[in-house]
């Protein structure tokens, strides 16, 4: 097997930086010296590293049409890929490049850690592994999972399903409306009826993305002005309503006005829950049947990572408002359960 190892940063090859008292990013070489078991994997192992690598707090929609033109290029020379990522926002890049990689029928496995590569208890050396090990099983001369993917503490998620939900805990990740799709233990045991199967069809890279969208998180108290600035932006041409519950909002008559004006407009305004589980019904509480009736759409049981990937990949696709809120409804790459 060939695996493609691309290294972007993240605490997995940092170092501590005495001066400063921070974690700072470092090279790829420092990884591969605390982690010398890489040298013995059953695997052809070859890097490509970015320069210069990033925490992920800084990372951005060009570096993901990076990682998705690098995907590309050497699509056929390998059998799988592995990402190496901060996990601070590693939920944001595994979203956006299941949606860049339209087609994928190869393993794309997203990993990080808690504790850089060279601390005694660091989680870096079982994720790295697993991970590798992950993205080179083949059954039948199929890849067992050909989809964008994040594994973590002996987890494996489907990418737009994750969300990160600690800053602590080796188990940084959850995908709560969506099971695991695989779980390594002794033995590395596949969900095989949750992964994506494999489809005939070459791969289309997606190199586009619009950045114009905004998000309005509910909270009792919100101002009308806060509301109105963040639906009125000129730029913005899609809005996340993050509600409350089962996607439901104030009924405050300026609150509702604010909303139809807007999508009336040609807004498009995307109903995702602040709940981590669970999904948005539009007009199962009356607080969230006007909402229905003013053209707000449901994102369903989508995380707010997928929702801001997907809305930012979905403008880019066409200016068509109907095709837009067509796209926006529909399941693309097993992001939402409908
Ligand atoms: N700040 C780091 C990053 O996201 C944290 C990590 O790697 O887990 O790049």
């Amino acid at each position: 097997m060939r695996i493609l190892l691309i290294y972007t940063g993240g605490t997995i090859g940092m170092v501590h930086d005495s001066d400063s008292g921070t974690f700072i990013p470092f090279d790829f070489e420092n990884l591969q010296a605390q982690i010398p078991e890489l040298k013995q994997l059953d695997c052809e192992l070859e890097v490509h590293s970015y320069e210069p690598s990033i925490d992920s707090s800084n990372m951005h929609p060009k570096v993901w049409i990076q990682l998705a033109e690098t995907i590309e290029s050497a699509y056929d020379d390998y059998d799988g890929f592995v990402i190496l990522h901060g996990s601070d926002t590693m939920a944001y890049t595994a979203s956006a490049l299941s949606f860049l990689l339209e087609n994928l029928n190869k393993p794309v496995v997203l990993t990080g850690s808690q504790l850089p590569s060279g601390v005694p208890r660091t989680d870096a050396k079982e994720n790295l592994i697993t991970a590798i090990e992950i993205a080179s099983s083949y059954r039948g001369g199929k890849p067992v999972v050909p989809e964008v993917c994040v594994y973590f503490e002996y987890q494996l998620y489907r990418g737009n399903r994750t969300h990160k939900v600690n800053a602590e805990n080796f188990e940084a990740f959850a995908s709560v409306n969506y099971p695991p799709l695989a779980e390594a233990g002794v033995h590395l045991k596949f969900n095989r009826t949750a992964v994506k199967s494999w489809r005939e069809g070459s791969l289309i890279a997606h190199k586009n993305y619009n950045p114009n969208i905004g998000v309005l998180k509910l909270y009792p108290g919100i101002s009308e002005s806060i509301v109105k600035n963040t639906l009125n932006h000129p730029e913005t041409e899609a809005v996340i309503l993050e509600t409350f519950g089962s996607g439901n909002a104030p009924t405050s008559p300026w609150f509702l006005k604010a909303i139809a004006e807007a999508t009336a407009r040609g807004l498009l305004v995307l109903n995702i829950t602040q709940c981590v589980g669970g999904a948005v019904e539009l007009g199962r509480y009356e607080t969230s049947k006007s909402l229905k009736d003013f053209g707000v759409l449901s994102g369903q049981d989508m995380t707010f990572e997928a929702a801001v990937t997907k809305l930012m990949f979905v403008l880019a696709q066409t200016e068509d408002a109907s095709e837009r809120m067509a796209l926006i409804t529909t399941n693309l790459r097993g992001e939402m359960t409908l």
